[in-house]
C-alpha cells in the first residue's frame, strides 16, 4: 500500500525500515488476534504496511505462543518474514512464562516492555530480570478482563497503544471494531472497553539505565542431538517421565480451588480431568471403612482447563483468579 500521509510515521526502526514486536504469550490468550488486530490496524486506518504471524507448539491451548509483528512505511516492503529476535516492543501476556522460555532473549536498552501483571514494576523487572534502560508499562490485564468480561489480548492492545507513540489510538480502536464485528458483534462494546481501561491504567516506569541485569543476545534453540550424533533409528536412550514437568505456565489466569466442607467424593472431577491431578488417598471413614478420599489438586501439572470445576455437582470446585506472576 502506498500513501503519501504515511511517511515518516514510525519513529524508531531497524537496519531493514522495520518496526518489530513480540508477544510471548500462552495459546488461549489471544495473542495471535491482537497481532492481527494490530497489523490490520497499521495497514487500513494509518496507511503503513504491516505483517503478522505466530508459531505454536503442537497443542495449541496451554502451550507456549509467540506472535510477531513487522511494520513499515508504506513505501517500504517488508521482505522479512523470520521470527522478530530483536523487538522494539516485547509484550508479555503471562510472566511465568519466565520459567520455561527465555523471554527476555534481543532486549537491548531503548526497548519497550508491556507485562500483564498484578505486581509492582519494580518486582516485575526483577522477575523477568528486565535489564536497564528499558521502559516498562505494568498493566493488571486480567483484572480488567474479567470485569469487562472480555479476554486480555484488547486490553492488552490499549497498553501498547499507550506505549508506543506512532500507533495511533483511533485506528486501534477501529481494528478492534473491524475484527469483532465480524464475527462477534455483541462482543464490540466491551472489547473496546478493555481496549481503552488499557490504555489508561497502564502504569510506566523507566528502567534505570543500571547493570543489574545482563543483556541476553537472541540465541536460537539448539537441540543436544541432531542428524550427526543422533543414536542409530532413532532410539530413545534416555526415556524420561513428567514428573519435572512444570505446568503451572500453561493457566490462563484461573485454576480449580477446592472446599473439602462441600465434597461428596464422588469423583466425577477426577474422571474429568485430562491431567490426572485430581489425588485422592485412602483413608477410614467414620464408619471405620476404608475407602478413597478427595486429598488434594497436584497443581503442578494442572493446566487450568477447568473441567473439574464444570462437572463438580456440589460446587465444591470453584474456579479463582490466580495472580499474574
Ligand atoms: S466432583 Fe466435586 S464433590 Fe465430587 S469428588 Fe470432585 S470435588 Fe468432590
Ligand atoms: S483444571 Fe481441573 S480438570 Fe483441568 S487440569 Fe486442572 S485439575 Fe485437571
Amino acid at each position: 500500500m502506498t500513501t503519501d500521509t504515511a511517511k515518516e510515521v514510525i519513529t524508531k526502526k531497524n537496519q531493514f525500515g522495520n518496526y518489530e514486536i513480540r508477544m510471548e504469550s500462552i495459546g488461549g490468550q489471544g495473542a495471535n488476534l491482537a497481532g492481527k488486530i494490530l497489523a490490520d490496524a497499521a495497514i487500513m486506518d494509518m496507511g503503513l504496511n504491516g505483517i503478522s504471524f505466530a508459531s505454536y507448539g503442537s497443542e495449541k491451548k496451554g502451550t507456549p505462543v509467540r506472535a510477531y509483528i513487522r511494520l513499515a512505511e508504506s513505501d517500504k516492503e517488508i521482505r522479512i518474514n523470520s521470527p522478530v529476535t530483536e523487538p522494539h516492543l516485547l509484550v508479555v501476556f503471562a510472566p511465568v512464562l519466565v520459567k520455561s522460555v527465555p523471554i527476555m532473549n534481543g532486549i537491548k536498552p531503548g526497548a519497550q516492555i508491556v507485562v500483564n501483571t498484578t505486581k509492582s514494576p519494580e518486582e516485575t523487572r526483577d522477575l523477568l530480570k528486565i535489564p536497564g534502560g528499558v521502559t516498562l508499562y505494568c498493566i493488571d490485564a486480567m483484572k480488567i478482563a474479567v470485569e469487562e468480561k472480555v479476554r486480555i489480548n484488547t486490553v492488552i492492545i490499549g497498553a501498547i497503544s499507550r506505549a508506543v507513540e506512532f500507533l495511533d489510538k483511533d485506528a486501534l480502536e477501529a481494528g478492534i471494531r473491524r475484527m469483532f464485528e465480524k464475527k462477534y458483534p455483541a462482543l464490540v462494546e466491551p472489547n473496546i472497553k478493555g481496549f481503552k481501561r488499557g490504555y489508561e491504567e497502564a502504569a510506566l516506569y523507566e528502567v534505570p539505565a543500571d547493570d543489574k541485569y545482563p543483556i541476553s543476545e537472541f540465541k536460537q534453540f539448539q537441540p543436544k542431538l541432531g542428524w550427526k550424533n543422533a543414536p542409530i533409528g532413532g532410539v530413545i536412550v534416555n526415556p524420561g517421565n513428567t514428573v519435572l514437568n512444570d505446568l503451572t505456565a500453561s493457566r490462563t489466569g484461573f485454576k480449580p480451588v477446592w472446599d473439602e466442607s462441600k465434597c461428596i467424593n464422588c469423583a466425577e472431577c477426577d474422571t474429568a480431568c485430562p491431567d490426572q491431578c485430581i489425588i485422592f488417598s485412602r483413608k477410614t471413614d467414620e464408619k471405620g471403612k476404608e475407602r478413597q478420599f478427595f486429598d488434594h489438586i497436584d497443581y503442578m501439572h494442572c493446566k487450568g482447563c477447568l473441567r473439574c470445576v464444570e462437572v463438580c455437582p456440589k460446587q465444591a470446585l470453584t474456579s479463582a483468579r490466580e495472580a499474574a506472576e
